[in-house]
Order: C-alpha cells, then sequence, then structure tokens
C-alpha cells in the first residue's frame, strides 16, 4: 500500500471517528429528553423490553462486516452509557446542590437552622411529666436553648417499654415550650398525625425507624413545618437524601438533615457516628445537617469530643438529650445528660470556641 492511500484511510477514519461522535451525541440528547419525559411520568428509566426491541432492529439490519454479536455488544454498551445519563439527570434532585448553591436556612420561630451558627436542639428523650418538662426546660432555657426536643410518640424496640404519651405529651411539650419562650420539636410516626401534631410542635421529626416511612414522608411535605428527618438505621447517605426529596417533592424545603449513627458491628457505642456523612450530605444538599451526639454514641463519656468532631466538620447543630433525673427516666436512661452535665457539656464547648456564634 502506498503511503499516501495509508494517510488517505487514516484521514478518513478520522472523520468517521467525528462522525460516530456525532451521532452518538445526538442519540444521547434524544435519550436525555426521553428520560425527561420519563421523570415527568414516574416511568422506569430501564426498560428492558423497549431495549431488546431496539437490538433485535440494529441486528436485523446488521450487514457485516462485524458479526452480530458484537453489534449486540457494542449498541448494549451504548444502551448502557445512555441509562447512565439518565441517571446522572435524576441526580439533580430538589434538595440537591445543583439545583440550589445557597445553603437553606430552616427558620424555626425565633430561631435558624443552617447558614450559619450552630443550633442545640436538647430536652429529654421522653416526655414524662409536666413537672421533668418544666425542670428540664427551665435548665435549658437558662442556658440559652431554644429549641427544645422531647418524644411523644416513641418507636420503642418492645412493645412493654414505654410508648410515649401521645398528643398529652405533645401538649406538655408545646405548653413548656411556649412559657420559656422556646420552641419545640417531636416525633410524629403516624401520617394522619401530622396536621394534628403542627397545632402543637415547631418543628415534626421524622425517626430513624420511619426514614422510609414513604406515606409519613408524603405527609411531611403536605405541610408547612420544618421536618427533622434522620439517618435510618441502616440507611445510606443516598437512601436518606431520597427520603428527604419525598418531603421536598411535595412542596415543602424546609428540612433538617440529621445523622444519629449507623449499625454496624461495633459495640463500643450504641451506633456507629458516620462523621463523614456530615460534609458529603452538605456537599451534595443545600440543607442543613445536625448531629445527635446522644443516639449515636449511646454513652456520656465521649460526648464533647464527638460534640466537638461534628461541629468541626460542618454541623449545623447537635441534638443532646438532657433529663432532670436520667436514672429514672422512662427511656435512653443510660445516654440522657443530667442538668449538670449539660451545662458542663455547653461551658466545655463554649470554652473550646465550639460554640462561638451560637444563638445559645
Ligand atoms: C429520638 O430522637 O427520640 C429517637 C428515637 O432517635 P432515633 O430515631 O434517631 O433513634
Ligand atoms: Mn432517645
Amino acid at each position: 500500500m502506498s503511503k499516501e492511500r495509508f494517510e488517505e484511510l487514516r484521514s478518513q477514519l478520522d472523520e468517521v471517528n467525528l462522525e460516530i461522535l456525532e451521532v452518538l451525541n445526538r442519540r444521547a440528547e434524544l435519550v436525555s429528553e426521553i428520560g425527561l419525559l420519563k421523570s415527568g411520568k414516574g416511568t422506569e428509566r430501564f426498560d428492558p423490553i423497549r431495549e431488546k426491541e431496539m437490538l433485535d432492529k440494529v441486528v436485523g439490519a446488521n450487514k457485516g462486516p462485524f458479526p452480530d454479536d458484537t453489534i449486540r455488544h457494542l449498541f448494549k454498551q451504548i444502551f448502557q452509557a445512555s441509562l447512565g445519563l439518565q441517571e446522572e439527570e435524576k441526580k439533580s434532585l430538589l434538595i440537591s446542590r445543583k439545583n440550589k448553591s445557597q445553603d437553606t436556612v430552616v427558620q424555626v420561630g425565633p430561631l435558624t437552622v443552617g447558614g450559619g451558627a450552630p443550633v442545640i436542639i436538647s430536652g429529654p428523650c421522653s416526655v414524662e411529666t409536666e413537672g421533668q418538662m418544666e425542670a428540664v426546660a427551665s435548665h435549658l432555657k437558662g442556658e440559652g436553648i431554644l429549641l427544645l426536643r422531647g418524644g411523644a410518640y416513641k418507636p420503642r424496640t418492645s412493645p412493654y417499654d414505654f410508648q410515649g404519651l401521645g398528643k398529652e405529651g405533645l401538649k406538655i411539650l408545646s405548653e413548656t415550650a411556649k412559657r420559656h419562650g422556646m420552641v419545640c420539636v417531636s416525633e410524629i410516626v403516624a401520617p394522619e398525625d401530622v396536621e394534628m401534631a403542627c397545632e402543637y410542635i415547631d418543628v415534626i421529626q421524622i425517626g430513624a425507624r420511619n426514614m422510609q416511612n414513604f406515606e409519613l414522608l408524603k405527609a411531611a411535605g403536605s405541610v408547612r413545618k420544618p421536618v427533622l428527618l434522620k439517618r435510618g438505621l441502616s440507611a445510606t447517605i443516598e437512601e436518606l437524601l431520597y427520603a428527604a426529596e419525598y418531603i421536598a417533592s411535595r412542596g415543602n424545603d424546609q428540612i433538617i438533615l440529621c445523622e444519629r449513627g449507623i449499625r454496624t458491628y461495633e459495640k463500643a457505642t450504641r451506633n456507629t457516628l458516620d462523621i463523614s456523612a456530615v460534609p458529603i450530605l452538605k456537599q451534595e444538599t443545600h440543607l442543613p445537617v445536625v448531629v445527635d451526639v446522644s443516639h449515636s454514641t449511646g454513652r456520656k463519656d465521649i460526648m464533647l469530643p464527638i460534640a466537638k468532631a461534628a461541629i468541626a466538620v460542618g454541623a449545623d447543630g447537635l441534638i443532646v438529650e438532657t433529663h432532670n433525673e436520667p436514672a429514672v427516666a422512662l427511656s435512653d436512661a443510660k445516654q440522657q445528660l443530667d442538668l449538670q452535665q449539660f451545662s458542663t457539656l455547653m461551658n466545655q464547648l463554649r470554652q473550646s470556641g465550639f460554640l462561638k456564634d451560637a444563638v445559645q
């Protein structure tokens, strides 16, 4: 073969490569458009029947020199890449940073969560009595805490354990908070209770065990109250993000994410705090992220370093369970700080500069 012919063939090949590139990208644009239509209809993006039809058509038209199997393989690769393209687009969720670059600031009464100083959320595991809530709230308010927690519907492992005071608990929590000029958060476990709960509480908590209770997520997305969404016991970060998207997709973007530890083989702590989840969530979403130092560790002796770590990696707040008499608490007795221990924790955090700009 002459040198010129060789060069000519090579330049033809270069041209064909560019043609293939153009055709591939034209195909990708069509796929994207179809993907958008599918997401509007909620249709599954991978459609094996359609894929087989397309492959059969292409192979049927194959005149060689490539054998059918090679064509099948090459087109399979193209289909796969197209699906990947659709998956990329799917990642552009409402809660994603790709959609909104500024931090979402969740307004809870006078308090802002996200984009500023870390917020401390504290109170007992469960609302037990008026006296208990009064003792805890007045102490917390004295420490400058504004967001009071307390469970009224308790998702307990054993049905024989204290299940919470229900609506009565919400009333006690709400009245106590109001009396002290505080706002309050409590876990709701049933979709049908969400609207009722809005009369009493300022933030709806969706607990770890209910992170994928999709009806509850939809109900919380349908009201105009901030939602504190805790990561499921064995949920991946992606699953937490999709759970938050359920809420956002119903029109409620006032969502606070909570890393509260996940199940691992480690027994030294109640759960394993996934500290890297905090910067990842902050990177992936515009939502504020808080860390529950009580349910993650399940122990008081490492709360200070864990709280510091959480703030150091960018948490927008902490959840700390506090009880006036932890030893006799009806739930989570072991991990709740007494009032003095809470003050010590706050002082240590303040003194080491971790709550410098905090309202607390
Ligand atoms: C709680 O905050 O009261 C609670 C039950 O936590 P979690 O859902 O994270 O276990
Ligand atoms: Mn608890």
